[in-house]
């Protein structure tokens, strides 16, 4: 009868305090043996929040209602597995790019613990990293094992709340409950000392026991920055394996994504969706669910950004404005300031003459080119930050451009 107590307690608040509403719109309103639990988010604010409804509560039903700071439902002892069932082994495609990768995880998955551990698998993004980390987590979860799921990020925001609120020790409990531990994007720990050490001590506790220990990341362990040395050195102690993507590969997951979505086309359609997108299974993806809207017609090779458009992308992202804006005429401080560093690093990195500076900006003459270059050289030569953010660019775009 949960929804029904709950119902009546709103609509009881709802015929005669408003202001009672809104308040309740901040909290988590459950049920538990026919009394009303109220949980707060922020512990800190429980007794005011409690005082509050205390005084405009009735007599009536003010027994009935409990603020709390910690959901009385949630379970305690289980930890969420965090896997999502779409990402198999089976539905993944296997080529000479992933199949040490695909084959190691299997192997995780038929034996964990006892083979390759930590098993750390990377690659850049969009190559398959997450698809077989699920994988292993979805196979091990049906045969029973207490499989935990984690993009470090969330493993980190969730070790702080629980440090916060005074819950450490459940933290640590339930991840040493853990037979399989998947942690992903490994690279978010960067800097986060405090999750490090945490998790550094969860990985010590697993190990010694033979549980199975899977990371994900977008670089080799050693590459790693601003990561404990203790912890790379945990990371490459087990088996590191790199996932890319060759061209074959590539072909064999067009064809598998659109037969998917029971798509049928061409062989050189299928060539044209593979020339068309970078090297990324998600950009595969995505260009696919846009046939299925929009048929192919709209399909393009892909074209590679000349250098001048390379450069102004690369300016553009770094001050957080699109690369149109710059191409614009828009003079608010961001855009301007942006446009005109775009336009000193043209010259300064392509051999472009000032003509084609200009052209690629969309200007008809060049003497905001060179106003533009001579501004940023007196501001180089004037402002150290200025100087770094140059520099930073630079070396950035050195290699691409
Ligand atoms: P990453 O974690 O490496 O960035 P994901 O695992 O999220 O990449 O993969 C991106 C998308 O591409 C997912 O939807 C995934 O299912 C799909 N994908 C990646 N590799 C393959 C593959 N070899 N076969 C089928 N689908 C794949
Ligand atoms: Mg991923």
């Amino acid at each position: 009868m949960g929804g029904a107590t709950i119902n009546t307690f709103l609509n009881y608040i709802k015929k005669r305090d408003r202001e009672l509403l809104r308040i309740l719109s901040h909290l988590k309103i459950s049920e538990k043996g026919g009394r009303i639990f109220l949980t707060v988010p922020d512990p800190a604010r429980r007794e005011e929040v409690e005082r509050e409804l205390k005084l405009r509560l009735g007599e009536g039903i003010r027994d009935k209602v409990v603020v709390v700071s910690e959901d009385p439902n949630r379970q305690e002892d289980t930890i969420p597995s965090g896997v999502n069932p779409r990402f198999t082994f089976e539905n993944f495609v296997v080529g000479e790019g992933n199949r040490l990768a695909y084959e190691v995880a299997r192997s995780v998955a038929e034996n964990p613990g006892s083979v390759y551990n930590p098993f750390f698998l990377y690659g850049k993004v969009g190559l398959g990293k997450t698809h077989l980390l699920q994988a292993i987590g979805n196979y091990c979860a049906k045969r029973g094992y207490r499989v935990a799921y984690r993009p470090a990020a969330e493993f980190s925001e969730e070790m702080v709340d629980s440090l916060k609120s005074g819950r450490i020790s459940e933290f640590r409990s339930r991840y040493r409950d853990v037979d399989v531990l998947l942690i992903d994007d490994v690279q978010f720990l960067s800097g986060k000392l405090r999750t490090q050490e945490e998790f550094f001590n969860i990985f010590n506790y697993l190990y010694i026991r033979e549980k199975q220990i899977v990371l994900a990341s977008d670089r080799h362990p050693r590459d790693l920055k601003d990561i404990s040395d203790r912890l790379i050195s945990r990371f490459e102690g087990g088996v590191v394996v790199e996932i890319t993507l060759d061209e074959i590969t590539k072909i064999e997951i067009v064809k598998r994504k659109l037969q998917e979505l029971k798509i049928s086309v061409q062989e050189n359609i299928v060539k044209l969706i593979a020339e068309s997108t970078g090297p990324s299974v998600r950009e595969i993806e995505g260009v696919i669910r846009n046939i299925k809207l929009k048929g192919t017609d709209a399909l393009r090779p892909r074209r590679r950004l000349s250098d001048l458009e390379t450069v102004q992308e690369v300016v553009a992202t770094y001050f957080g404005v699109g690369r149109e804006e710059i191409l614009g005429n828009g003079r608010s401080g961001r855009v301007a300031k942006a446009r005109r560093f775009a336009m000193y690093l043209c010259r300064k990195i392509t051999d472009a003459s000032l003509i084609e500076i200009a052209r690629a900006f969309g200007r008809k003459d060049h003497t905001t080119v060179i106003h533009s270059i001579r501004k940023v050289d007196e501001e180089r030569r004037r402002d150290r930050k200025t100087d770094y953010i140059l520099s930073f660019l630079e070396r950035q775009l050195r290699g691409r451009v």
